[in-house]
Protein backbone atom coordinates (compact mmCIF):
# COMPACT_ATOMS: atom_id res chain seq x y z
CA UNK A 1 0.00 0.00 0.00
CA UNK A 2 2.65 2.64 1.31
CA UNK A 3 5.04 2.13 -2.39
CA UNK A 4 3.71 3.92 -5.34
CA UNK A 5 5.38 2.72 -9.06
CA UNK A 6 5.18 6.50 -9.74
CA UNK A 7 8.24 8.29 -8.34
CA UNK A 8 6.48 11.22 -8.47
CA UNK A 9 3.96 9.96 -6.06
CA UNK A 10 4.22 11.73 -2.32
CA UNK A 11 2.98 9.23 0.18
CA UNK A 12 1.79 11.04 3.44
CA UNK A 13 0.93 8.60 6.46
CA UNK A 14 -2.10 10.25 8.73
CA UNK A 15 -3.46 9.41 12.08
CA UNK A 16 -7.10 9.97 12.05
CA UNK A 17 -8.17 10.01 15.76
CA UNK A 18 -11.73 10.26 16.81
CA UNK A 19 -12.33 11.55 13.20
CA UNK A 20 -12.76 8.39 10.61
CA UNK A 21 -15.66 9.76 8.66
CA UNK A 22 -13.63 13.01 7.11
CA UNK A 23 -12.01 9.76 5.08
CA UNK A 24 -13.73 10.45 2.41
CA UNK A 25 -11.91 14.04 1.91
CA UNK A 26 -8.88 12.51 1.36
CA UNK A 27 -9.83 9.55 -0.99
CA UNK A 28 -11.05 12.58 -3.48
CA UNK A 29 -8.12 12.93 -6.18
CA UNK A 30 -6.91 16.11 -6.81
CA UNK A 31 -7.38 17.61 -10.46
CA UNK A 32 -5.56 19.90 -12.84
CA UNK A 33 -2.03 20.09 -11.73
CA UNK A 34 -1.76 19.85 -8.48
CA UNK A 35 0.33 17.47 -6.40
CA UNK A 36 0.18 13.89 -6.82
CA UNK A 37 0.01 12.59 -2.94
CA UNK A 38 -1.19 9.20 -1.93
CA UNK A 39 -2.60 9.13 1.76
CA UNK A 40 -1.77 6.20 3.67
CA UNK A 41 -4.39 6.55 6.74
CA UNK A 42 -4.50 4.99 9.96
CA UNK A 43 -7.16 5.52 12.65
CA UNK A 44 -7.64 5.40 16.25
CA UNK A 45 -10.80 5.56 18.59
CA UNK A 46 -9.26 6.49 22.08
CA UNK A 47 -6.74 8.78 23.51
CA UNK A 48 -4.68 5.84 24.72
CA UNK A 49 -5.19 3.91 21.15
CA UNK A 50 -3.67 6.68 19.80
CA UNK A 51 -0.85 7.53 22.27
CA UNK A 52 0.10 3.77 21.09
CA UNK A 53 -0.08 4.48 17.57
CA UNK A 54 2.13 7.33 17.72
CA UNK A 55 4.56 5.30 19.81
CA UNK A 56 4.58 2.44 17.45
CA UNK A 57 5.38 4.41 14.05
CA UNK A 58 6.27 7.66 12.98
CA UNK A 59 3.11 9.74 11.49
CA UNK A 60 3.85 12.45 9.35
CA UNK A 61 0.56 14.08 10.37
CA UNK A 62 -2.45 13.21 13.03
CA UNK A 63 -6.17 14.81 12.58
CA UNK A 64 -8.00 14.56 15.73
CA UNK A 65 -11.06 14.92 16.76
CA UNK A 66 -11.70 17.55 19.99
CA UNK A 67 -14.58 15.09 21.46
CA UNK A 68 -12.54 12.37 22.02
CA UNK A 69 -14.48 9.66 24.42
CA UNK A 70 -14.40 11.35 28.02
CA UNK A 71 -11.06 13.04 26.75
CA UNK A 72 -10.52 16.24 24.76
CA UNK A 73 -8.41 16.21 21.51
CA UNK A 74 -5.93 18.55 23.34
CA UNK A 75 -5.68 16.34 25.81
CA UNK A 76 -3.70 13.73 23.08
CA UNK A 77 -1.73 16.98 21.41
CA UNK A 78 -0.12 17.81 25.26
CA UNK A 79 0.82 14.30 25.64
CA UNK A 80 2.25 13.72 22.82
CA UNK A 81 4.17 17.20 23.15
CA UNK A 82 5.32 15.77 26.47
CA UNK A 83 6.44 12.34 25.32
CA UNK A 84 9.29 13.81 22.51
CA UNK A 85 7.12 13.25 19.56
CA UNK A 86 6.65 16.31 17.47
CA UNK A 87 4.03 15.97 14.50
CA UNK A 88 1.69 18.40 13.71
CA UNK A 89 -2.10 17.90 14.63
CA UNK A 90 -4.63 19.54 13.20
CA UNK A 91 -7.82 19.83 15.19
CA UNK A 92 -11.43 19.22 13.75
CA UNK A 93 -14.58 19.75 15.63
CA UNK A 94 -18.48 19.11 15.24
CA UNK A 95 -19.49 22.70 15.78
CA UNK A 96 -18.38 26.28 15.32
CA UNK A 97 -17.39 26.90 18.87
CA UNK A 98 -15.23 30.08 19.78
CA UNK A 99 -14.12 28.50 23.80
CA UNK A 100 -12.56 25.54 21.49
CA UNK A 101 -11.33 27.97 18.82
CA UNK A 102 -9.25 29.74 21.56
CA UNK A 103 -8.18 26.69 22.90
CA UNK A 104 -7.03 25.32 20.00
CA UNK A 105 -4.93 28.62 19.18
CA UNK A 106 -2.84 28.48 22.04
CA UNK A 107 -2.22 24.72 22.11
CA UNK A 108 0.26 24.21 19.68
CA UNK A 109 -2.21 22.66 17.45
CA UNK A 110 -1.21 23.83 13.54
CA UNK A 111 -4.33 23.80 12.80
CA UNK A 112 -8.45 23.56 13.47
CA UNK A 113 -11.37 23.11 11.32
CA UNK A 114 -15.43 22.29 11.93
CA UNK A 115 -16.16 19.30 9.83
CA UNK A 116 -18.96 20.28 8.08
CA UNK A 117 -17.25 23.15 6.65
CA UNK A 118 -13.69 22.03 5.53
CA UNK A 119 -13.58 20.91 1.85
CA UNK A 120 -10.92 18.63 0.45
CA UNK A 121 -8.79 20.95 -0.97
CA UNK A 122 -8.54 23.01 2.23
CA UNK A 123 -7.95 19.80 4.49
CA UNK A 124 -5.39 18.96 2.06
CA UNK A 125 -3.52 22.26 1.75
CA UNK A 126 -3.89 22.41 5.71
CA UNK A 127 -1.90 18.99 6.39
CA UNK A 128 0.81 19.70 3.43
CA UNK A 129 1.00 23.23 5.25
CA UNK A 130 1.42 21.80 8.56
CA UNK A 131 3.99 19.34 7.89
CA UNK A 132 6.10 21.81 6.36
CA UNK A 133 5.70 24.03 9.53
CA UNK A 134 6.77 21.69 11.71
CA UNK A 135 9.36 20.56 9.76
CA UNK A 136 10.89 24.20 10.09
CA UNK A 137 9.81 24.11 13.58
CA UNK A 138 11.77 20.75 14.41
CA UNK A 139 15.04 22.09 12.22
CA UNK A 140 14.85 25.34 14.10
CA UNK A 141 15.07 23.67 17.12
CA UNK A 142 18.00 21.26 16.30
CA UNK A 143 19.77 24.88 15.80
CA UNK A 144 18.87 25.96 18.93
CA UNK A 145 19.43 22.41 21.41
CA UNK A 146 22.25 20.56 19.08
CA UNK A 147 25.93 21.47 18.33
CA UNK A 148 26.65 22.30 15.15
CA UNK A 149 30.52 20.83 14.88
CA UNK A 150 29.37 17.30 16.20
CA UNK A 151 25.84 17.19 16.26
CA UNK A 152 25.46 17.04 19.99
CA UNK A 153 23.63 18.37 22.53
CA UNK A 154 24.61 22.49 23.40
CA UNK A 155 25.18 23.55 26.58
CA UNK A 156 21.64 24.64 27.00
CA UNK A 157 19.86 21.39 25.90
CA UNK A 158 22.34 19.41 28.27
CA UNK A 159 20.97 21.26 31.35
CA UNK A 160 17.25 20.43 29.68
CA UNK A 161 17.97 17.02 29.51
CA UNK A 162 19.60 16.78 32.81
CA UNK A 163 16.86 18.90 34.88
CA UNK A 164 14.32 16.27 32.91
CA UNK A 165 16.09 13.36 33.63
CA UNK A 166 16.58 14.08 37.32
CA UNK A 167 12.85 14.08 37.65
CA UNK A 168 12.96 10.79 36.25
CA UNK A 169 15.12 9.62 38.07
CA UNK A 170 13.44 11.05 41.24
CA UNK A 171 10.14 9.07 40.22
CA UNK A 172 11.84 5.98 39.27
CA UNK A 173 14.45 6.10 42.42
CA UNK A 174 17.67 5.46 40.16
CA UNK A 175 20.58 6.75 39.83
CA UNK A 176 22.17 8.89 37.45
CA UNK A 177 25.77 10.02 36.56
CA UNK A 178 27.03 13.13 35.19
CA UNK A 179 30.48 12.70 33.31
CA UNK A 180 32.64 16.17 32.52
CA UNK A 181 35.00 15.61 29.89
CA UNK A 182 38.11 17.59 29.02
CA UNK A 183 40.09 16.77 26.58
CA UNK A 184 44.12 16.71 27.38
CA UNK A 185 46.85 19.16 25.50
CA UNK A 186 43.44 19.87 22.92
CA UNK A 187 45.07 23.61 22.11
CA UNK A 188 48.68 22.09 21.66
CA UNK A 189 47.01 19.96 18.72
CA UNK A 190 44.85 22.90 17.56
CA UNK A 191 48.19 25.16 17.62
CA UNK A 192 50.03 23.13 15.89
CA UNK A 193 47.99 21.13 13.23
CA UNK A 194 45.52 23.59 12.55
CA UNK A 195 42.07 24.56 13.40
CA UNK A 196 40.43 21.84 10.58
CA UNK A 197 42.24 19.08 12.05
CA UNK A 198 40.83 20.39 15.98
CA UNK A 199 37.66 20.64 14.70
CA UNK A 200 37.97 16.93 12.86
CA UNK A 201 39.33 15.56 16.10
CA UNK A 202 36.34 17.28 18.13
CA UNK A 203 34.04 15.23 15.38
CA UNK A 204 35.89 12.22 15.90
CA UNK A 205 35.57 12.32 19.91
CA UNK A 206 32.04 13.16 19.67
CA UNK A 207 30.91 9.97 17.72
CA UNK A 208 33.56 8.03 19.89
CA UNK A 209 31.20 9.27 23.25
CA UNK A 210 28.12 8.40 21.19
CA UNK A 211 29.86 4.54 20.16
CA UNK A 212 30.59 4.23 24.31
CA UNK A 213 27.00 5.29 25.46
CA UNK A 214 23.51 4.36 25.42
CA UNK A 215 21.35 5.99 22.91
CA UNK A 216 19.17 6.83 26.48
CA UNK A 217 22.40 9.19 27.39
CA UNK A 218 22.41 12.56 26.60
CA UNK A 219 26.04 13.72 25.26
CA UNK A 220 26.87 17.35 24.80
CA UNK A 221 29.73 19.51 23.62
CA UNK A 222 29.45 22.12 26.05
CA UNK A 223 32.45 24.32 24.05
CA UNK A 224 35.73 24.09 23.03
CA UNK A 225 36.92 21.05 24.01
CA UNK A 226 34.51 20.37 26.98
CA UNK A 227 31.88 17.56 27.06
CA UNK A 228 29.11 16.47 29.23
CA UNK A 229 27.22 13.17 29.62
CA UNK A 230 24.34 12.59 31.54
CA UNK A 231 24.17 8.39 32.16
CA UNK A 232 20.78 6.75 33.07
CA UNK A 233 20.27 3.54 34.26
CA UNK A 234 23.27 3.80 36.46
CA UNK A 235 22.86 1.11 39.22
CA UNK A 236 25.71 3.07 41.15
CA UNK A 237 29.26 4.03 40.57
CA UNK A 238 30.25 1.11 39.35
CA UNK A 239 28.20 2.02 35.87
CA UNK A 240 29.83 5.11 35.46
CA UNK A 241 33.61 3.95 36.09
CA UNK A 242 32.27 1.36 33.22
CA UNK A 243 31.61 4.68 31.13
CA UNK A 244 34.43 6.09 32.02
CA UNK A 245 36.90 3.32 31.23
CA UNK A 246 35.06 2.57 27.88
CA UNK A 247 36.25 6.33 26.44
CA UNK A 248 38.76 6.00 28.07
CA UNK A 249 39.68 2.84 26.00
CA UNK A 250 38.49 3.64 23.00
CA UNK A 251 40.45 7.04 22.82
CA UNK A 252 43.68 4.76 23.81
CA UNK A 253 43.67 4.44 20.20
CA UNK A 254 45.01 7.33 17.82
CA UNK A 255 42.34 8.47 15.06
CA UNK A 256 43.22 8.75 11.38
CA UNK A 257 42.38 12.33 10.52
CA UNK A 258 43.49 13.40 6.77
CA UNK A 259 46.68 11.23 6.51
CA UNK A 260 48.08 11.68 10.18
CA UNK A 261 47.80 9.56 13.44
CA UNK A 262 46.50 11.66 15.80
CA UNK A 263 46.37 11.04 19.71
CA UNK A 264 43.37 11.96 21.95
CA UNK A 265 42.93 11.44 25.43
CA UNK A 266 40.49 13.34 28.56
CA UNK A 267 39.94 13.64 31.98
CA UNK A 268 36.77 12.64 33.26
CA UNK A 269 35.20 13.74 36.35
CA UNK A 270 32.33 11.97 37.52
CA UNK A 271 29.60 12.95 40.30
CA UNK A 272 26.84 10.90 41.05
CA UNK A 273 22.55 11.84 40.92
CA UNK A 274 21.12 11.33 43.74
CA UNK A 275 24.12 10.57 46.40
CA UNK A 276 26.29 13.39 46.11
CA UNK A 277 23.98 16.29 45.25
CA UNK A 278 20.57 17.59 44.83
CA UNK A 279 20.88 20.76 43.19
CA UNK A 280 22.03 20.86 39.45
CA UNK A 281 24.22 23.69 39.59
CA UNK A 282 26.29 22.18 42.66
CA UNK A 283 26.02 18.99 40.73
CA UNK A 284 27.46 20.08 37.84
CA UNK A 285 30.11 22.12 39.91
CA UNK A 286 30.84 18.42 41.69
CA UNK A 287 31.35 16.87 38.31
CA UNK A 288 33.86 20.04 37.14
CA UNK A 289 36.00 19.64 40.08
CA UNK A 290 35.83 16.17 40.14
CA UNK A 291 37.36 16.48 36.05
CA UNK A 292 39.85 19.01 37.77
CA UNK A 293 41.61 16.61 39.93
CA UNK A 294 42.07 13.77 37.00
CA UNK A 295 43.58 16.90 34.95
CA UNK A 296 46.26 17.82 37.69
CA UNK A 297 47.17 14.22 38.08
CA UNK A 298 48.13 14.44 34.56
CA UNK A 299 45.22 13.40 32.50
CA UNK A 300 43.73 10.36 30.70
CA UNK A 301 42.25 9.30 34.10
CA UNK A 302 39.11 9.45 36.11
CA UNK A 303 37.93 10.81 39.17
CA UNK A 304 34.70 10.55 41.23
CA UNK A 305 33.71 13.60 43.10
CA UNK A 306 33.85 13.20 46.86
CA UNK A 307 33.60 15.89 49.95
CA UNK A 308 37.45 16.33 50.61
CA UNK A 309 37.62 18.14 46.78
CA UNK A 310 35.09 21.10 48.33
CA UNK A 311 38.07 21.31 51.21
CA UNK A 312 40.95 21.28 48.37
CA UNK A 313 39.38 24.01 46.28
CA UNK A 314 38.69 25.77 49.07
CA UNK A 315 42.15 25.61 50.22
CA UNK A 316 43.30 26.81 46.56
CA UNK A 317 40.57 29.88 47.22
CA UNK A 318 42.46 30.85 50.24
CA UNK A 319 45.65 30.65 48.86
CA UNK A 320 44.94 32.64 46.10
CA UNK A 321 43.13 35.20 48.00
CA UNK A 322 46.08 35.43 50.53
CA UNK A 323 49.31 35.25 47.73
CA UNK A 324 48.33 39.30 46.78
CA UNK A 325 48.44 40.03 49.97
CA UNK A 326 51.79 38.13 50.66
CA UNK A 327 53.16 39.35 47.78
CA UNK A 328 52.36 42.93 49.08
CA UNK A 329 53.49 42.28 52.23
CA UNK A 330 56.98 40.81 51.36
CA UNK A 331 56.62 37.51 52.93
CA UNK A 332 58.49 35.71 50.62
CA UNK A 333 62.10 34.56 50.50
CA UNK A 334 64.26 32.49 48.64
CA UNK A 335 66.17 29.16 50.07
CA UNK A 336 69.17 27.64 48.30
CA UNK A 337 70.16 24.38 48.19
CA UNK A 338 73.47 23.40 47.20
CA UNK A 339 74.59 21.79 44.41
CA UNK A 340 77.42 19.41 44.39
CA UNK A 341 80.53 18.05 42.21
CA UNK A 342 79.27 14.51 42.23
CA UNK A 343 81.77 13.52 45.31
CA UNK A 344 79.60 15.27 46.75
CA UNK A 345 82.19 17.43 48.68
CA UNK A 346 82.30 20.71 46.62
CA UNK A 347 79.26 22.99 46.27
CA UNK A 348 79.10 24.22 42.32
CA UNK A 349 75.98 26.13 42.47
CA UNK A 350 72.95 26.49 43.80
CA UNK A 351 69.08 26.21 43.35
CA UNK A 352 66.90 29.34 44.66
CA UNK A 353 63.51 27.46 45.40
CA UNK A 354 60.45 30.18 46.65
CA UNK A 355 59.72 30.32 50.15
CA UNK A 356 56.51 31.55 51.50
CA UNK A 357 56.26 32.13 55.50
CA UNK A 358 52.82 32.23 56.66
CA UNK A 359 51.43 34.50 59.69
CA UNK A 360 51.48 31.14 62.06
CA UNK A 361 55.27 30.40 60.91
CA UNK A 362 53.90 27.45 58.78
CA UNK A 363 55.11 27.48 55.02
CA UNK A 364 53.25 26.87 51.80
CA UNK A 365 54.79 24.42 49.59
CA UNK A 366 55.97 25.99 46.14
CA UNK A 367 54.44 23.15 44.90
CA UNK A 368 51.29 24.17 46.29
CA UNK A 369 51.37 28.00 45.61
CA UNK A 370 52.81 28.31 42.45
CA UNK A 371 50.14 26.27 40.45
CA UNK A 372 47.99 29.02 41.67
CA UNK A 373 50.26 32.11 41.24
CA UNK A 374 50.09 30.67 37.59
CA UNK A 375 46.61 30.46 37.23
CA UNK A 376 45.44 33.58 38.91
CA UNK A 377 48.17 35.60 37.03
CA UNK A 378 50.34 36.43 39.76
CA UNK A 379 53.67 34.23 39.00
CA UNK A 380 55.10 37.48 36.77
CA UNK A 381 55.29 39.25 39.70
CA UNK A 382 56.32 36.55 42.22
CA UNK A 383 58.95 35.08 39.81
CA UNK A 384 60.58 38.54 39.07
CA UNK A 385 60.79 39.01 42.15
CA UNK A 386 62.28 35.88 42.93
CA UNK A 387 64.52 36.18 40.22
CA UNK A 388 65.78 39.45 41.27
CA UNK A 389 66.87 38.07 44.91
CA UNK A 390 68.63 35.20 43.64
CA UNK A 391 70.51 37.23 41.36
CA UNK A 392 71.03 39.90 44.35
CA UNK A 393 72.08 37.01 46.71
CA UNK A 394 74.29 35.62 44.22
CA UNK A 395 75.86 38.54 43.45
CA UNK A 396 76.62 39.57 47.43
CA UNK A 397 78.47 35.94 48.06
CA UNK A 398 80.26 36.55 45.07
CA UNK A 399 81.33 39.55 46.50
CA UNK A 400 81.81 38.00 49.35
CA UNK A 401 84.36 35.93 47.62
CA UNK A 402 82.43 32.59 46.97
CA UNK A 403 83.89 32.94 43.12
CA UNK A 404 82.46 30.86 40.75
CA UNK A 405 79.30 29.56 42.76
CA UNK A 406 76.22 30.45 40.49
CA UNK A 407 72.37 30.37 40.86
CA UNK A 408 70.12 28.72 39.55
CA UNK A 409 66.28 30.14 38.86
CA UNK A 410 63.28 28.45 38.67
CA UNK A 411 60.78 29.51 35.63
CA UNK A 412 57.08 28.46 35.47
CA UNK A 413 55.43 27.94 32.37
CA UNK A 414 53.29 30.83 32.06
CA UNK A 415 56.02 33.37 33.33
CA UNK A 416 58.04 32.28 30.24
CA UNK A 417 54.90 32.73 28.17
CA UNK A 418 53.44 35.74 29.41
CA UNK A 419 56.09 37.94 29.88
CA UNK A 420 59.00 39.14 27.76
CA UNK A 421 61.25 36.89 30.11
CA UNK A 422 64.53 37.95 27.82
CA UNK A 423 63.81 41.67 28.98
CA UNK A 424 62.77 40.87 32.11
CA UNK A 425 66.22 39.06 32.56
CA UNK A 426 68.30 41.60 31.14
CA UNK A 427 67.08 44.32 33.38
CA UNK A 428 67.49 42.46 36.85
CA UNK A 429 70.89 40.95 35.63
CA UNK A 430 71.63 44.91 34.95
CA UNK A 431 69.85 45.85 38.20
CA UNK A 432 72.08 42.93 40.28
CA UNK A 433 75.34 43.63 38.53
CA UNK A 434 75.90 39.46 38.18
CA UNK A 435 77.96 38.05 35.92
CA UNK A 436 75.19 36.50 33.22
CA UNK A 437 77.17 32.90 33.40
CA UNK A 438 76.60 32.64 36.59
CA UNK A 439 73.09 32.60 35.95
CA UNK A 440 71.11 29.36 35.20
CA UNK A 441 67.12 29.27 34.56
CA UNK A 442 65.20 26.06 34.81
CA UNK A 443 62.80 25.18 32.19
CA UNK A 444 60.66 22.19 32.18
CA UNK A 445 60.61 20.25 28.95
CA UNK A 446 56.68 21.37 28.24
CA UNK A 447 57.75 25.15 28.33
CA UNK A 448 60.14 23.98 25.82
CA UNK A 449 57.72 22.17 23.73
CA UNK A 450 54.02 24.20 24.55
CA UNK A 451 55.48 26.51 21.68
CA UNK A 452 58.81 25.25 20.06
CA UNK A 453 59.41 28.25 18.05
CA UNK A 454 59.22 30.70 19.84
CA UNK A 455 60.81 29.64 22.66
CA UNK A 456 63.73 28.65 20.67
CA UNK A 457 63.78 31.91 19.69
CA UNK A 458 64.02 33.16 23.32
CA UNK A 459 66.53 30.92 24.48
CA UNK A 460 69.05 31.74 21.66
CA UNK A 461 68.72 35.48 23.07
CA UNK A 462 69.09 34.33 26.44
CA UNK A 463 72.03 32.29 25.42
CA UNK A 464 73.56 35.37 23.42
CA UNK A 465 72.78 37.45 26.81
CA UNK A 466 75.94 34.41 28.16
CA UNK A 467 72.87 33.00 30.77
CA UNK A 468 72.82 29.24 30.81
CA UNK A 469 69.91 27.13 30.44
CA UNK A 470 68.90 23.79 32.12
CA UNK A 471 66.19 21.46 31.76
CA UNK A 472 64.00 20.72 35.14
CA UNK A 473 62.46 17.27 35.75
CA UNK A 474 63.71 15.72 32.63
CA UNK A 475 62.43 12.51 31.78
CA UNK A 476 58.96 13.25 33.00
CA UNK A 477 58.01 15.52 29.91
CA UNK A 478 58.18 14.81 26.39
CA UNK A 479 60.39 11.97 25.12
CA UNK A 480 61.08 13.55 21.79
CA UNK A 481 64.69 13.64 22.51
CA UNK A 482 65.51 16.15 18.94
CA UNK A 483 64.71 19.17 21.05
CA UNK A 484 67.96 18.72 22.79
CA UNK A 485 69.86 19.18 19.39
CA UNK A 486 68.53 22.29 18.45
CA UNK A 487 68.39 24.15 21.50
CA UNK A 488 71.01 25.70 23.56
CA UNK A 489 70.73 23.45 26.37
CA UNK A 490 73.05 23.39 29.12
CA UNK A 491 72.32 21.54 31.68
CA UNK A 492 69.77 18.44 32.42
CA UNK A 493 68.50 17.83 35.41
CA UNK A 494 66.76 14.27 35.82
CA UNK A 495 63.77 14.12 37.51
CA UNK A 496 63.72 12.80 41.25
CA UNK A 497 61.80 10.19 40.42
CA UNK A 498 64.44 8.23 38.52
CA UNK A 499 67.07 8.59 41.54
CA UNK A 500 64.49 7.54 43.98
CA UNK A 501 64.88 4.01 41.70
CA UNK A 502 68.30 3.61 40.81
CA UNK A 503 69.37 0.94 43.63
CA UNK A 504 66.07 -1.25 42.94
CA UNK A 505 64.58 -0.52 39.72
CA UNK A 506 66.09 -1.68 36.82
CA UNK A 507 64.45 0.57 34.52
CA UNK A 508 65.37 4.02 36.76
CA UNK A 509 68.66 2.68 36.32
CA UNK A 510 68.72 2.38 32.69
CA UNK A 511 67.19 5.26 31.80
CA UNK A 512 69.71 7.31 34.72
CA UNK A 513 72.67 5.99 32.71
CA UNK A 514 71.07 6.91 29.22
CA UNK A 515 70.41 9.92 30.53
CA UNK A 516 73.87 10.72 31.29
CA UNK A 517 75.33 9.15 28.52
CA UNK A 518 73.51 11.54 26.57
CA UNK A 519 74.41 14.13 28.04
CA UNK A 520 78.17 13.82 27.65
CA UNK A 521 77.59 13.00 24.25
CA UNK A 522 76.29 16.24 23.49
CA UNK A 523 78.07 17.98 26.15
CA UNK A 524 75.66 19.19 28.08
CA UNK A 525 76.25 18.64 32.10
CA UNK A 526 73.63 16.23 33.82
CA UNK A 527 72.79 17.17 37.55
CA UNK A 528 70.95 14.49 39.15
CA UNK A 529 67.73 15.81 41.46
CA UNK A 530 66.97 14.30 45.09
CA UNK A 531 69.40 12.11 46.17
CA UNK A 532 69.28 10.97 49.58
CA UNK A 533 71.21 8.03 50.58
CA UNK A 534 74.90 7.29 50.00
CA UNK A 535 74.06 4.00 47.81
CA UNK A 536 71.54 6.39 45.05
CA UNK A 537 75.27 8.83 45.07
CA UNK A 538 77.88 6.05 44.90
CA UNK A 539 75.72 4.99 42.25
CA UNK A 540 75.63 8.69 39.99
CA UNK A 541 79.44 8.86 40.73
CA UNK A 542 80.00 5.43 38.99
CA UNK A 543 78.41 6.59 36.21
CA UNK A 544 80.25 9.79 35.96
CA UNK A 545 77.07 12.10 36.28
CA UNK A 546 78.39 15.63 36.55
CA UNK A 547 76.86 17.09 39.48
CA UNK A 548 74.19 16.11 42.58
CA UNK A 549 71.86 17.48 44.99
CA UNK A 550 69.21 16.20 47.10
CA UNK A 551 68.75 16.09 50.88
CA UNK A 552 71.82 13.76 51.61
CA UNK A 553 74.33 16.25 51.14
CA UNK A 554 72.13 19.12 51.77
CA UNK A 555 68.38 20.83 52.36
CA UNK A 556 67.39 24.27 50.90
CA UNK A 557 68.38 26.60 53.16
CA UNK A 558 68.59 30.17 53.85
CA UNK A 559 70.63 32.55 52.76
CA UNK A 560 72.90 32.68 55.37
CA UNK A 561 72.66 29.09 56.02
CA UNK A 562 73.62 28.89 52.43
CA UNK A 563 77.30 31.20 52.54
CA UNK A 564 78.28 29.32 55.60
CA UNK A 565 77.60 25.83 53.93
CA UNK A 566 79.65 26.70 51.07
CA UNK A 567 82.48 28.60 53.13
CA UNK A 568 83.06 24.63 55.14
CA UNK A 569 82.61 22.47 52.32
CA UNK A 570 84.45 24.38 50.19
CA UNK A 571 87.25 25.58 52.69
CA UNK A 572 90.22 24.09 50.43
CA UNK A 573 89.17 27.22 48.09
CA UNK A 574 90.47 30.38 49.25
CA UNK A 575 87.40 32.07 50.72
CA UNK A 576 87.88 35.84 51.75
CA UNK A 577 85.57 36.83 54.49
P1 LIG B 1 62.22 21.68 41.50
O1 LIG B 1 62.65 22.87 40.72
O2 LIG B 1 62.40 20.36 40.83
O3 LIG B 1 62.99 21.74 42.84
C1 LIG B 1 63.43 20.65 43.56
C2 LIG B 1 62.46 20.28 44.64
O4 LIG B 1 62.86 19.06 45.22
C3 LIG B 1 62.48 21.28 45.80
O5 LIG B 1 61.18 21.27 46.37
C4 LIG B 1 63.45 20.64 46.75
O6 LIG B 1 63.27 21.06 48.09
C5 LIG B 1 63.10 19.20 46.58
N1 LIG B 1 64.21 18.33 46.89
C6 LIG B 1 65.54 18.57 46.80
N2 LIG B 1 66.25 17.50 47.19
C7 LIG B 1 65.36 16.54 47.53
C8 LIG B 1 65.48 15.20 48.03
O7 LIG B 1 66.54 14.67 48.21
N3 LIG B 1 64.33 14.52 48.25
C9 LIG B 1 63.12 15.10 48.05
N4 LIG B 1 62.05 14.37 48.30
N5 LIG B 1 62.97 16.36 47.59
C10 LIG B 1 64.08 17.07 47.34
P2 LIG B 1 60.42 22.60 46.71
O8 LIG B 1 61.32 23.63 47.23
O9 LIG B 1 59.25 22.19 47.50
O10 LIG B 1 59.96 23.08 45.28
C11 LIG B 1 59.05 22.34 44.55
C12 LIG B 1 58.92 22.85 43.15
O11 LIG B 1 58.32 24.14 43.15
C13 LIG B 1 60.24 23.04 42.44
O12 LIG B 1 60.69 21.82 41.91
C14 LIG B 1 59.88 24.03 41.38
O13 LIG B 1 59.28 23.39 40.29
C15 LIG B 1 58.83 24.87 42.06
N6 LIG B 1 59.46 26.12 42.54
C16 LIG B 1 60.12 26.35 43.68
N7 LIG B 1 60.52 27.63 43.71
C17 LIG B 1 60.12 28.21 42.56
C18 LIG B 1 60.24 29.53 42.00
O14 LIG B 1 60.84 30.45 42.55
N8 LIG B 1 59.67 29.75 40.78
C19 LIG B 1 59.03 28.74 40.12
N9 LIG B 1 58.48 29.02 38.93
N10 LIG B 1 58.89 27.51 40.61
C20 LIG B 1 59.45 27.24 41.82
MG1 LIG C 1 64.20 23.28 39.73
MG1 LIG D 1 63.26 19.41 39.55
Amino acid sequence: MRTSSKPEREEISLLLVGCHDIVHLLAAQPSGKSRNIRYNVHSAASHEEAMREIENQPFDACLVNFDLAGKSGLDLVRDAAEAKHSLPFILMTDRDDRQVDEEAMTSGVVDYFVKDQVTAPLLRRAIRYGIERKRTENRLTALADYDELTGLANRTHFHGMLRHEMAVANRTGRQLAILFLDLDHFKQINDSMGHMMGDHLLRKVASTLRDCCRETDTIARLGGDEFAIVATHIEDGGGAEVVAQKILGALAEPFMIVGHNVQASTSIGIALYPSDEDNIERLLANADMAMYRSKAGGGNTYQFFDASLIDEVKRKRTISRELRHALDQDNFSAHYQPLFDVSGKEVIGAEALARWRQDDGTDISPAEFIPIAESSGLINQLGERMLLTACMDCKAWQDQGLADVGVAVNVSASQFRRSDIVAVVTRILKESRLDPALLELELTESIVMQDFEEAAHALQRLRKEGVRIAIDDFGTGYSSLTYLKHLPVDRLKIDQSFIAGVEKQTGDRAITRAVIRLGSGLGIDVTAEGVENKGQLDFLSSKKCSSVQGFYLARPMPLKDFVETVRIKNSTLSVAV
